[in-house]
Parts: C-alpha cells; sequence; structure tokens
C-alpha cells in the first residue's frame, strides 16, 4: 500500500488505545485545577509571528530555529504557536478580562508546534497544558501554581519527581547581574562551544541551559543569580521556599537554572523526573512580570506552568502508573433479517438514550462473526434477534461473563426489562467471582447482604467456591491490617463457604 501522502515527520496519531490515556491524564488535570479554581480558555493555534518574537525573544532558539512561520494568503506574516502562554496573555488584554476581576486562573491544552529535530518523546506537533494565574502578584500565586502541578502528578500516581526552583532576579536587579554574567562568558569565551559563543553578546544566560561538557565546566564557576537579589527578589524567594514548604513538597534550589525563555523573572522551576536513566524535565514554569507589557498591553505581574503532554505520558508509561480501565460495551444487540433490524435499531437507540453503552451490528454479518466480534469488544451482555424471536416478541438475554441468560420481552418496555433483567443476572455468580477478585472484602459485604446461594450453584465450580473461602481466610489472616473488618470478612468467608457447599450439595442432589 503506497498512500499519497503520509504523516509529516515529527508528528503523530493518537489512535483509540492510546487516546483514552490522553482523556485520562487531561481530565485529572482539569479536575485538579478546577479544584483551584482555574477556567479554561482556548486560544487559536496561528498568530502574528510579532507576537512571539516580543513574548520569547528575538534570539531564542524558539524564534531563530524552531517556529513553523509562514505568510498567510493575505500576506499576513504568522506562525503556529510554539508555546501556549503568549497567545492567552494577547488573548487576555485584548478581550479585556483583565479590567475585570484578578487574578484570572486559566488553564489550557493547547496544541504546539516546533521545528525541531525529532527524537524520543520529542514532536513537532505536541501538547502543552498551561496554567497562568495572571494578575498573581503575591508569592503564595508562585507557590500555588507549584502545588496544583505537584497535585497533579500525584493524582496520576507518579512517584520520584523532584522540584528544582530557582531565582532569577527581577527588572530592578537583573542588569547588575546580566552584566556581570556578560562579563564572566567573555572573558571564558574561548572554552565555550560555538553556540554559546554567539549567546556572549546577545543572550548571556542563555549558556546556562547548554548541555555541552566544556561548557558546563566554565557554568559552574559562573556568577549566581542567588547572589545578587535585590531585597524583594530575596524575600519573595524565602517566602516561596516557606509556603511550598508548608505543601509538604521537598524542593532543590538548583542555581543554575534558568530556562529559555526571555521572559521569566523572579521564580523559574521544574518538576523532573528522577525515574529514568537520565532527569527528564516534565514540567517547568516561572513568573512572567513584563510579558503583558512586552506585548503591547499594561503590566500585569504573572506567573504560569507548561506540562509537556506527550513527555509526561511516557514517564507514565515507565513508571507502570495505572490507567482506568475502557469501559466496555453494555448490550450487544445481534439482528438476523430485516425485520430484526429495524428492531435493534431501535432497541440501540433507546437504550443509548438512557445512558446505556449499547452496540448492533453495522457490517451484516452472521451470527457467529457478530458474537465473535461481541467477544472482541468485551460485550458484558448479548442478545440475538431472528424472525422467531421478532414473531414470539422474546429472546434470550445472556450475560457473557456468567453465561447465564433470562428471557426478555421485546415491546416498548425494552429498556425497562433490560435494567431488571440486568441487575437479576448482575447478582450471579460469576461476576461475584470477578468483584471478589478485584473489590474484596468491600464487595462481598454487600454481596452477602443479599441472598446469592441460588444463583451461585449455576455458574460456579465446585473447586473454585472451596478454594476462595479458603484463600479468603488465609489471606485476611495473614493481611490481617489491611482488613478494617476482619472479624466481620472472616464470618463473610465462612458463611460463604457454608452457602456454597450447601447449595452445591443441593445442586448435586437435583
Ligand atoms: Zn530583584
Ligand atoms: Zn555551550
Amino acid at each position: 500500500m503506497k498512500l499519497i501522502a503520509s504523516r509529516l515527520r515529527g508528528m503523530q496519531d493518537i489512535i483509540p488505545g492510546e487516546s483514552e490515556k490522553w482523556e485520562y491524564i487531561e481530565k485529572v488535570m482539569k479536575e485538579q485545577a478546577k479544584l483551584y479554581g482555574f477556567r479554561v480558555i482556548r486560544t487559536p493555534a496561528v498568530e502574528l509571528t510579532d507576537l512571539f518574537k516580543r513574548a520569547t525573544g528575538e534570539t531564542s532558539d524558539i524564534v531563530e530555529k524552531e517556529m513553523y512561520t509562514f505568510n498567510d494568503k493575505g500576506g499576513r506574516d504568522v506562525s503556529l504557536r510554539p508555546e501556549g502562554t503568549a497567545g492567552v496573555v494577547r488573548a487576555v488584554l485584548e478581550t479585556g478580562m483583565h479590567n475585570q476581576v484578578l487574578p484570572l486562573k486559566l488553564m489550557y491544552i493547547s496544541s504546539c508546534y516546533r521545528y525541531e529535530k525529532p527524537q524520543s518523546g520529542r514532536y513537532r506537533e505536541f501538547y502543552q497544558f498551561g496554567l497562568e494565574i495572571i494578575g498573581g502578584n503575591a508569592t503564595m500565586a508562585d507557590a500555588e501554581i507549584i502545588d496544583l502541578g505537584n497535585s497533579i502528578f500525584e493524582r496520576l500516581g507518579l512517584k520520584n519527581i523532584r522540584l528544582e526552583i530557582n531565582a532569577i532576579c527581577c527588572e530592578g536587579c537583573r542588569d547588575r547581574y546580566f552584566a556581570l554574567v556578560k562579563k564572566f562568558f567573555e572573558l571564558n569565551k574561548h572554552l565555550l562551544c560555538e553556540t554559546c559563543q554567539s549567546r556572549v553578546e546577545r543572550n548571556p544566560v542563555r549558556i546556562f541551559d547548554c548541555k555541552n561538557e566544556s561548557c558546563k565546566k566554565v557554568i559552574r564557576f559562573a556568577p549566581l543569580s542567588l547572589r545578587y537579589l535585590c531585597r524583594d527578589c530575596a524575600d519573595h524567594f524565602q517566602f516561596l521556599k516557606n509556603y511550598i514548604d508548608e505543601c509538604g513538597i521537598d524542593l532543590t534550589v538548583n542555581p543554575h537554572l534558568f530556562r529559555g525563555l526571555d521572559y521569566y523573572s523572579r521564580t523559574v522551576f521544574e518538576f523532573i523526573d528522577d525515574s529514568g536513566a537520565e532527569p527528564l524535565a516534565i514540567c517547568g514554569g516561572g513568573r512572567y512580570n513584563n510579558l503583558s507589557k512586552e506585548i503591547g498591553g499594561v503590566k500585569i505581574n504573572s506567573v504560569g506552568l507548561g506540562i509537556g503532554m506527550e513527555r509526561l505520558l511516557e514517564v507514565m508509561k515507565k513508571q507502570g502508573a495505572k490507567f482506568p480501565e475502557n469501559k466496555p460495551c453494555e448490550i450487544y444487540i445481534a439482528p438476523l433479517g430485516g425485520p430484526a433490524r429495524r428492531e435493534a435499531v431501535k432497541i440501540s437507540h433507546n437504550l443509548r438514550k438512557v445512558g446505556i453503552r449499547a452496540e448492533l451490528d453495522l457490517v451484516g454479518r452472521f451470527i457467529k462473526p457478530q458474537m465473535k466480534y461481541a467477544n472482541k469488544i468485551k460485550a458484558l451482555y448479548t442478545i440475538v434477534i431472528g424472525a422467531k424471536e421478532m414473531e414470539d416478541k422474546k429472546a434470550l438475554l445472556k450475560n457473557m461473563a456468567s453465561g447465564q441468560t433470562a428471557e426478555i420481552v421485546i415491546d416498548d418496555n425494552f429498556v425497562e426489562n433490560f435494567l431488571r433483567l440486568r441487575e437479576e443476572l448482575d447478582k450471579t455468580a460469576v461476576s461475584q467471582i470477578e468483584n471478589q477478585t478485584e473489590n474484596r472484602a468491600e464487595n462481598q459485604a454487600k454481596n452477602q447482604t443479599e441472598n446469592r446461594a441460588e444463583n451461585q450453584i449455576e455458574s460456579q465450580t465446585e473447586n473454585q467456591a472451596e478454594n476462595q473461602a479458603k484463600n479468603q481466610v488465609e489471606s485476611q489472616a495473614e493481611n490481617p491490617a489491611k482488613n478494617q473488618v476482619e472479624n466481620q470478612a472472616e464470618n463473610q468467608a465462612k458463611n460463604q463457604a457454608e452457602n456454597r457447599a450447601q447449595s452445591q450439595t443441593e445442586g448435586q442432589i437435583k
């Protein structure tokens, strides 16, 4: 097969199987951010190139090398956004949101574009989760952003995530410091890599980001911003450390952390994953007090962070983080013949109307491949409607896990019939086994209040029942701490074993 066009280099398709993981992460992020009072903002993927030039700095790698820049049909110089913050600040200023109540707490998940050399976990189209507190002047805003970022990683089950922070001077104290840095690198220019040599004149603090070994040696002796903070900056940094401490988050001060963007002042931070061979930054952010002014608006002190979605997902997978299971199809309807198909369309329509995940044959298959399909999509229930069922106005509803069936009337009350029968069939032993392996004691307590013994006979093999009871008693005895309802659970297990033994005997007699 040769397509006339294949996917562009550095781009990716996120297909089912993977897309659910994205949805899950996005859901957690949004829920968590809403807890902190954040609201969603969406801005265009294309903006005038000048916006990004002014925001990230003319001399940044992003603007110089990585932007997707082109003239649109109206001859405008436009670019695909290389990051999220500039567009958000532009939108705030343009819509006048900042004239209402401050701070504005905004979040977004945006596609961003950078024409970089593709490497693992890095794409030319990538997604950024962003949080911005616009008009958050107090140091508590920095702390809140960091706490929120950290809480997202916790909720996603990540481990070994380390917070690094640095104080990088403000408008008041940065000139003096930058002059010192420049002087230092000028003196050591001959030891720097080619890129850094060109940075000395234009933007010397960028040299701190260089990964080149010889540059790193020089950087080690460079003057550190921490020593040249003005009084306000020093206070801010101390308060920030205190607040982060109050949130119970460990932090490391990394005096060499500057981050690539021009617009940061005072606080910069990164969350770093330490579980791999090399430390990997999965989140970065900082305070940007001058960005709004830089792009022609009023000065609004702000702070924000960005999380690269691809990298976060990569780290989650690497760490074996858990993703929720997909919700399966609740009922699969297999029609055979014209009238049954018409009935199936009606039934599935009505089921979905009340929120039940129903599917029906859309291919025109015979019964066997239809059932195969139902198995493949892990349908919980199936119903086959053929000519006979249409005539009788009855069909068999089958619980796919237990194999148990019940007669369901096909009439205008099909949805109610289904819900009632499902509840009965759900109480079968096989589904109980499933519950037990997953939820153990909790479900048992629930299950036991109802009389299951009769249903259990049909679908539970003898050995299973015996072993289960034994295992339960044993594992509960072994892990008494885990059991909040020790005695209760033990009694339940015993009762169960007894019930089962009894009903098995009855079954055998029958
Ligand atoms: Zn300062
Ligand atoms: Zn270098």
